[in-house]
């Protein structure tokens, strides 16, 4: 497996990569934009260049894009709706700009129009997104804590889906392992870790698994929460962790971590903690 984690682009989106070996990142997560931007900004080519020249020479892989917090592709609100397709569709494009494998995206909320009608309209933009899109890049759903009018807190929610895009090859699973567990999946513990790797595997398939974030749970389980942790710090543990990062069902896979920071340090604390427990 690989470790890395969130990093920021502000300045220039090549420092990103700066940031990320200073962290001692093997794979990085970088949004496309500002988070709480409806628009993704167009990029100096002369920047992309350089981010591209940087990437190659540190072996920095994958590179992650995460999707804008506004976007909903589940929204019943029309304006809000093609807002995030659109925005979906510049964050998609960019990434293969930038030689990203993946975006990830929150599947979003119904906002009081049910589960079945936002998951439709969420398969719906989905279909669209991909139509318009260069086709190297793999969108993937990433799991929620279930707040509210959340959609995809569960395997069952992401397997429709799947099932709607007709398993396209271009759609995958970025696993947030905070988010599992305060939707009701105990990863904390031996036996839950087991019976929420099984049923992911029963339910989705662990080959449309591509990204975990690992986060440790500042919320209880099951508590709807979305609140992150430092690794050990939270509900998961150390012990969780270690079998997490270990489990035969992730391994090769990129872990990234979008744990509290204050400073930069944060960043590389978490990063060698969950790299100890990788050997141990
Ligand atoms: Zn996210
Ligand atoms: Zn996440």
């Amino acid at each position: 497996m690989k470790f890395g984690c969130h990093v920021s682009i502000t300045g220039k989106v090549h420092l990103a990569i700066d940031r990320a070996i200073a962290r001692g990142c093997e794979t990085m997560q970088i949004f496309s934009g500002s988070p709480r931007n409806w628009r993704v900004t167009e990029l100096d080519s002369r920047d992309v260049e350089i981010f591209n020249l940087k990437r190659a020479k540190s072996g920095m892989d994958p590179l992650i894009l995460h999707a804008p917090y506004l976007v909903n592709l589940g929204s019943p609100v029309r304006g809000v709706y093609e807002k995030s397709i659109r925005t979906m569709m510049a964050t998609v494009k960019r990434a293969g700009e930038l030689g990203a494998a993946y975006v990830v995206f929150h599947v979003g909320s119904h906002g009081g129009a049910g589960k079945e009608i936002g998951l439709r309209r969420v398969g719906k933009a989905l279909e669209k997104i991909l139509l318009e899109t260069p086709p190297g890049v793999v969108v993937l759903l990433e799991n929620t804590a279930g707040a509210g009018f959340a959609l995809g807190s569960t395997f069952q929610e992401i397997r429709s889906l799947l099932e709607q895009l007709r398993w396209s090859e271009r759609i995958g699973l970025c696993l947030d392992i905070s988010h599992a567990y305060a939707a009701g999946y105990d990863v904390s513990t031996k036996r839950g870790l087991e019976e929420s790797v099984s049923q992911l595997e029963e339910v989705i398939g662990l080959d449309r698994l591509k990204v975990i974030h690992a986060n440790d749970s500042r919320a209880p389980l099951g508590s709807h929460i979305d609140r992150h942790e430092n690794i050990g710090e939270g509900f998961i543990g150390l012990p969780g962790f270690r079998r997490i990062v270990n489990h035969p069902g992730f391994a090769d896979l990129p872990f990234i971590l979008e744990t509290p920071r204050m400073n930069p340090e944060d960043d590389t604390r978490n990063l060698s903690i969950i790299k100890g427990l990788a050997r141990s």
